[in-house]
């Protein structure tokens, strides 16, 4: 049996080139993170040859009895890291999850009632290009004058449209979300309410963020963010929808799951089980306030003023330049951000006025408050001259040397 280097010499210098890039860069996009060796293992497993269609225990195909004992592993720890009544582990990506979970609830054409994109929600959301947009009559809620979650429009909108559905959660939002405060508006019109709580699972998870699981039926995330997990989707719900909502995730919207994804899964949620996973989750968000700090002391206007998790939404007008050539100078110093919209924001899409900037990955690597002071200055540098090539390029040099400091992968 020959190694990937040998049958495939390109694939292979690409793995390598991608782990360097990890190594000798600061990874600051927020839904980004770096899983232990262990997840690498578990999903690099002989498990990709497993065809499972269906259960643990109900099964489509034979010789699933140790996959089975895998798939219930990810579900009994998924339930008891986050006090779940049901789990299901098999959803391929938090947008399948989110498919799943809709249609467990609503069908086509019925009302949903969710956080415009421009604000902050995810496309999954009721964006107009995403499947959410074309299936659903799709009622949008945004922020308030203080760039907080506008909770009185959920109120006056759920109240005046009656949506079958009330979309909680976001990919951009630095703030605590009042889930209790949607409870209310759920229950004020007869909704269901679905939390999609991607970004900040594994803030809910150590309890540094409100958790949604008791209070709503359904709750979706993605494994690879906060969590530091496998990339893959995972969805938590009440008793009572539990047999819908399997039946909609398998035969639903998949075939087989990914059972090498699944025991990735299942190791990252006994590693959040771990005391040390509570640490990290608090080393997190102590980043994300000393960056946030450090940015404001840079100059730079922050939405909302700051941050209470792991993100924040930074605004380049003072600056006076734009996201995507904020992104495109800080790649060339060795920075990975991305643009990002702001509130009310005056550019397009693909220009922005903004970038989101998230500290999961950094803080995996072990960095704290002094790497994020240092952070913030070289983001900061490298935005008063961000069409100066060799201006970046002496950033890039520093950025090296602080990432060296804090090896990735066993990386040089
Ligand atoms: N939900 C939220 C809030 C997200 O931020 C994301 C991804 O960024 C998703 C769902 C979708 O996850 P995936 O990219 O795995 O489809």
């Amino acid at each position: 049996d020959r190694s990937l280097a040998e049958i495939d010499p390109a694939i292979a210098g690409l793995v390598r080139q991608e782990a360097e890039r990890q190594a000798h860069g600061l990874e600051l996009i927020a839904s980004e993170n770096f899983v232990s060796r262990a997840v690498l293992e578990a999903v690099g497993s002989v498990l990709t040859n497993k065809y499972a269609e269906g259960y643990p225990g109900k099964r489509y195909y034979g010789g699933c009895e140790v996959v089975d004992e895998v798939e219930q592993l990810a579900i009994d720890r998924a339930k008891q890291l986050f006090g779940a009544e049901h789990a299901n582990v098999q959803p391929h990506s938090g947008s399948g999850a989110n498919m799943a979970a809709y249609f467990a609830v609503a069908k086509p054409g019925d009302k949903i009632l969710a956080l415009d994109l421009n604000a902050g929600g995810h496309l999954t959301h009721g964006a107009k290009p995403n499947f959410s947009g074309k299936l659903f009559d799709v009622i949008s809620y945004g922020l308030t004058p203080d760039e907080i979650i506008d909770y009185d429009a959920v109120d006056r909108l759920a109240q005046e449209h009656r949506p079958k559905v009330i979309v909680v959660g976001a990919s951009a939002y630095p703030r605590i979300i009042d889930f209790q405060r949607f409870r209310k508006a759920a229950d004020a019109c007869g909704a269901v309410m679905l939390v999609d709580m991607a970004h900040i699972a594994g803030l809910v998870a150590t309890g540094l963020h409100p958790s949604p699981v008791p209070l709503a039926e359904l709750v979706t995330s993605t494994t690879h963010k906060t969590l530091r997990g496998p990339r893959g989707g995972l969805i938590l719900c009440k008793e009572a929808y539990a047999k819908t909502l399997n039946s909609q995730i398998f035969p639903g919207i998949q075939g087989g799951p990914l059972e090498h994804v699944i025991a990735g899964k299942a190791v990252a949620f006994l590693e959040a089980l771990r005391p040390d996973f509570k640490a990290y989750q608090q080393r997190i968000v102590d980043n994300a306030q000393a960056l946030a700090k450090g940015l404001v002391s840079a100059g730079l206007r922050l939405v909302s003023g700051g941050t209470d998790n792991h993100l924040m939404l930074v605004d380049l007008r003072p600056k006076r330049t734009t996201g995507n050539v904020a992104e495109v100078a800080l790649g060339k110093a060795g920075i990975t951000v991305n643009k990002n919209m702001i509130p009310n924001d005056p550019e397009k899409p693909m220009v922005t006025s903004g970038i989101r900037i998230g500290t999961p990955a950094v803080s995996t690597r072990g960095m704290g408050a002094p790497e994020m002071v240092e952070i913030a200055g070289l983001i900061g540098e490298a935005l008063d001259a961000p069409e100066d090539d060799a201006h970046l390029a002496r950033i890039r040099g520093r950025v090296l040397e602080l990432a060296r400091r804090f090896p990735l992968y066993g990386l040089p």
